[in-house]
């Protein structure tokens, strides 16, 4: 059954608190009543990360180990080449991705990065993948040099909710996040952007930072929904875990407050259970990133995703394709 019904951008707190809070079958059967009427619940949007400029970033996010400020840091990297990057491009596809994710750990990307970067865009297009970037904040002409080499999506995650925000970040504020995804929206480009959950925040900082999200003037087109991997050295190290059926819990209210939007399944993947990251697809996830790494972080290998896709049925969505009705 297709929903009709206007997508909203004027939820309340409230009203997310009740749906988040409701008894947990009733909340896995709206979350995934909604899902159905928006996508085929058995295809998975499955994407692929590559850092191609790692560690040394001037930012302090407590999560990160590519923070220079942080303990744990790995050592500062240059821009990989523009040919390296598309090698794992098309060793990507091979392995059925469709989106190539691009990461920097930056503050912001430098004017004498932009024309390396344009050239990875236009090679990986070539490649007849959709493209992706995550480069830290972007000025206007930043944001329209990418958007005119072709790139698709950009990536900029609110990471918290806006009161938890500066316990996680201090060098950067929650409206300068906003600022860069109003550019990239007005740009054109689509919009990436989402969160982390497990990192110490209370249960109303989930439901805040999702409706910081779906109360934008237009929701973002995927929304990744990443649980901590706690890092070594790095001030969240030994951050209490999140209760499992949380993070089910935010999924599921990230798809009922964005209905058309894809929701991420990203980072902490590792530490799922095939159940458990069954259970968030019933929820409403329809989006992955395939290969053993993140930008830095491990993840599933591609051949345990394709064994637990194939003993639930689900198969990988087109390029090119959303997968909804
Ligand atoms: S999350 Fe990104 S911006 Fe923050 S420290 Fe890590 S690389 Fe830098």
């Amino acid at each position: 059954m297709l929903d009709t019904a206007p997508i909203r951008t004027d939820w309340t707190r409230e009203e997310a608190e009740a749906i988040y809070n409701q008894p947990f079958m009733d909340l896995l059967f709206e979350a995934h009543s909604v899902h159905r009427s928006h996508y085929d619940p058995n295809q998975v949007q499955m994407s692929k990360l590559l850092s191609i400029k790692t560690g040394g970033c001037a930012e302090d996010c407590a999560y990160c180990s590519q923070s220079a400020r942080n303990g744990a840091t790995l050592s500062a990297a240059k821009l990989i080449e523009v040919e390296k990057v598309l090698s794992e491009a098309r060793r990507a596809k091979e392995a059925g991705a469709t989106r190539y994710c691009m990461g920097a750990a930056w503050r912001s990307p430098k004017d004498r990065d932009m024309p390396a970067l344009e050239a990875m865009i236009h090679g990986v297009k070539e490649l007849g993948m959709e493209t992706c970037m995550t480069l830290g904040m972007l000025d206007d002409n930043q944001v329209f040099r990418l958007r005119d080499a072709g790139l698709d999506y950009y990536n900029h995650n609110i990471d918290t909710s806006e009161r938890y925000y500066k316990e996680i970040i201090t060098t950067r504020t929650f409206a300068d996040r906003i600022e860069t995804l109003n550019r990239v929206r007005e740009s054109g480009m689509k919009v990436c952007a989402g969160g982390i959950v497990g990192m110490g925040e209370q249960q109303l900082d989930r439901i805040d930072m999702l409706l910081a999200l779906a109360t934008l003037e237009e929701h973002p087109d995927s929304v990744p929904v990443n649980m901590l991997i706690p890092i070594e050295n790095t001030p969240l190290a030994n951050v209490d875990k999140l209760d499992p059926i949380e993070f089910v819990r935010t999924i599921a209210l990230a798809r009922i407050l964005m209905p058309k939007s894809h929701v991420r399944l990203s980072a902490g993947r590792t530490e799922m259970s095939d159940e458990l990251q069954a259970m968030c697809f019933f929820a409403g996830a329809n989006s992955i990133f395939v290969g053993d790494t993140l930008l830095t972080a491990d993840n599933p290998e591609e051949d345990k995703d394709m064994g637990l896709f194939g003993r639930l049925g689900i198969t990988a969505m087109e390029a090119g394709c959303d997968g909804s009705h």
